[in-house]
């Protein structure tokens, strides 16, 4: 089917596409059935109602059809059971009970058909609903042959038809047992689904953003180095890399402990977040070394964000965790057009912070 006919007739939404041709598959299956009853009234093997088996067919599917309207049109989202299984097996099950109740004989033959409304069910209904809807034909069926007997017992061998009951409750009981089965299948599948799909956010989070920062990692931060690499190739554009270590770190740890250790890598984090544009990339590259790709941009703009982080970080008021704290940064930079080459602008950067260590720490070195 076309793709456009076929989003025209189901609808674009996938979960309501799938209501939809379940409910026209139920439709086709009743037809069948419509066609059957038409069948038994030119067979004469229906009774001479006041009612004509044309006004019924009329009347039920006019109630089919306000169904299909309400799903197609988006209205059943809005109820309990988007899919209105219930409702639909409800309104057929009426429908197979009132031909069953105008057969003369073989009404075994419209309680067959009760088998297939209890089979849409099946991927839907919980055990309980389940249960409501077959109670509900079994006793329609009941009350149908004994409506009958009271008023018309001419037509009806009523221990022929309590056996007949008999055995289609039991089969019944037997497709409400498997169907329920069936129905827990289908929900442990989905939770089991939203859980893999958790599982699988969650891991993604993880290989992409450092757990302590929120920066992004080193392994995603060389991704996205070798995608500017391919972009600055294609439009000759130019990018930068800032390789940023915190100085004397380890006295830090060593004075104030661990966990303010911790406390200055997440505020130098915040620093570098403040500092950049929204299309540049900060991550942490391991321990307390931070290496920023700034893009689309040259040395000479990249000199003011690395000031930006340096003197940040140097005037930051640590006060009200560590009184007496002060913490400053080593920046290297280097950029890509010069080398052509990750690896070695990243490198070049490195050498370059090492080169501001020497220099006395605090400091950026560009060249
Ligand atoms: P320099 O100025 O030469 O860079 O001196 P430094 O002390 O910063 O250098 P070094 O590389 O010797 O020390 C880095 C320290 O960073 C050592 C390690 O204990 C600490 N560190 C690494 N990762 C973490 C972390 O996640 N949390 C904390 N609190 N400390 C960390
Ligand atoms: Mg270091
Ligand atoms: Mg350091």
């Amino acid at each position: 089917m076309p793709v456009a006919l076929k989003d025209l007739i189901l609808s674009k939404d996938p979960r309501q596409a799938l209501r939809m041709s379940r409910h026209l598959a139920a439709l086709v299956a009743i037809l069948l059935f419509t066609t059957a009853s038409i069948y038994f009234s030119y067979n004469n093997m229906l009774k001479e109602a006041d009612i004509q088996l044309m006004d019924i067919n009329l009347t039920f599917w006019a109630g089919l059809l306000i169904i299909t309207f309400i799903i197609r049109s988006g209205i059943n989202q809005n109820l309990h059971d988007p899919s209105m299984t219930m409702v639909q097996m409800i309104w057929c099950s009426i429908y197979m009970l009132t031909i069953l109740y105008m057969l003369n004989d073989w009404r075994s033959i419209a309680l067959m058909s009760y088998f297939a409304i209890l089979s849409f069910g099946y991927f839907r209904l919980d055990f309980k609903e389940f249960l409501i809807v077959t109670m509900f034909c079994v006793a329609g069926y009941f009350l149908v042959i004994i409506y009958i007997y009271i008023n018309e017992p001419l037509r009806i061998h009523l221990d022929k038809e309590l056996m007949q009951l008999f055995g289609f409750a039991m089969t019944c009981l037997v497709m409400v047992y498997t169907g329920s089965a069936v129905n827990k299948l289908r929900v442990g599948f989905r939770e089991r689904n939203d859980q893999l799909a958790e599982a699988l956010r969650l891991n993604t989070r993880l290989a992409t953003t450092d757990d302590l920062t929120g920066l992004y990692s080193r392994r995603y931060l060389m991704d996205m180095l070798s995608n500017q690499k391919a972009l600055s190739e294609r439009d000759d554009s130019d990018f930068v890399i800032l390789f940023a270590d915190l100085d004397h770190f380890k006295h830090i740890n060593d004075s104030f402990g661990h966990y303010i250790g911790d406390v200055v890598l997440k505020n130098f984090a915040d620093i570098i977040r403040a500092s950049i544009r929204e299309i540049d990339y900060g991550s942490r590259f391991g321990g307390e070394e931070f290496v920023v790709l700034l893009v689309k941009t040259d040395i000479e703009q990249s000199k003011n964000i690395a000031e930006r982080i340096r003197s940040g970080l140097e005037h930051y008021n640590f006060s009200d965790v560590a009184p007496g704290l002060h913490v400053t940064v080593s920046i290297g930079m280097a950029n890509y057009k010069q080398y052509k080459s990750v690896q070695e602008t990243l490198m070049t950067a490195d050498n370059r912070m090492y080169k501001a260590k020497e220099q006395g720490r605090n400091k950026i070195v560009s060249e």
